[in-house]
């Protein structure tokens, strides 16, 4: 595990030219969007509405959009971090091939990537998807007609069930989107996980892949995780601290 001095990984990172980005809840945090295992995370405030309470109970849908019409206006207000504008940064240095992501708060794409080079294994909550037909609409008119009255709103097109564009547990995770990031993951020189506990399969077990066809792994994470065993280098520290010395020009 490497503290301070950053030589090492930095000069692996000005070396590579088809990096791969691993994100979890962790670099939005300092965004002030709470992971999910911290004490005071996602999981320790709000029951979870797994997927087959969703589609199988109007009481689990209108519990599930409550708690959306609760955390949407934090989500929504949040800005991308200096964790964010490193990756936007390595995109600019023609070095970031793909950003494969855990997480949904779209802070990436804002932060200035193109949004075909985020790849979003569990989806998006800036939009809620109707789950008869696929129709969209954004998490604002959704969260309008919630608090409107519908309690669970319906699909105008259709009728069918409006689910925020994530994915829940136990819901089948995005086929295209998984594949196009294990083939970035075995063509990458160098991946880059940040913020991840790495305990969520299958999304943990891309990195591993990525080490497995020759790449580089590089962990930057505030506690331990379970790849940190194979991992070329493990930077134990603030992902929006640590994140511009690896990859900004000041570095
Ligand atoms: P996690 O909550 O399991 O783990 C986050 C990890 O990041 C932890 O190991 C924690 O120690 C570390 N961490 C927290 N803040 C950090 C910081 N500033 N710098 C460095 N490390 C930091 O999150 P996960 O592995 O992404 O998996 C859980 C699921 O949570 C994901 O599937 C994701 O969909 C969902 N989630 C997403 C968001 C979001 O979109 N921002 C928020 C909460 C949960």
């Amino acid at each position: 595990m490497r503290q301070m001095d950053l030589a090492t990984e930095r000069g692996w990172i000005v070396g590579a030219s088809r990096i791969v980005g691993f994100t979890g809840a962790g670099i939005s945090t300092e965004s002030g969007i709470p992971d999910f295992r911290s004490p005071d995370g996602v999981w320790a405030r709000n029951r979870i509405v797994d997927f087959q309470e969703f589609v199988s109970s109007e009481d689990g849908r209108v519990e599930y959009w409550r708690q959306k019409v609760v955390s949407w206006p934090a989500m929504r207000a949040a800005e991308p971090n200096s964790g964010h504008l490193a990756f936007a940064d390595l995109y600019r240095q023609g070095r970031l091939d793909a950003l494969v992501t855990q997480n949904i708060d779209g802070l990436h794409q804002r932060s200035g990537l193109p949004a075909d080079r985020v790849l979003e294994l569990h989806g998006t909550t800036t939009e809620a998807a109707c789950l008869s037909c696929g129709d969209r609409i954004s998490s604002d008119e959704a969260c309008r007609r919630v608090e409107a009255g519908e309690r669970a709103p319906r699909c105008r097109l259709c009728g069918g069930f409006l689910k925020p564009a994530t994915i829940s547990f136990g819901q089948p995770m995005p086929v295209d989107v998984m594949e196009r990031a294990w083939r970035a993951a075995r063509n990458c020189d160098l991946m880059l996980v940040v913020g991840s506990s790495l305990v969520v399969e299958p999304a943990a077990s891309i990195p591993r892949a990525a080490k497995s066809a020759g790449a580089r792994l590089l962990i930057v994470n505030r506690e331990r995780t379970p790849l940190d065993g194979i991992a070329d280098s493990v930077v134990r520290g603030e992902s929006g601290a640590v994140l511009p010395r690896l990859a900004g020009a000041s570095a």
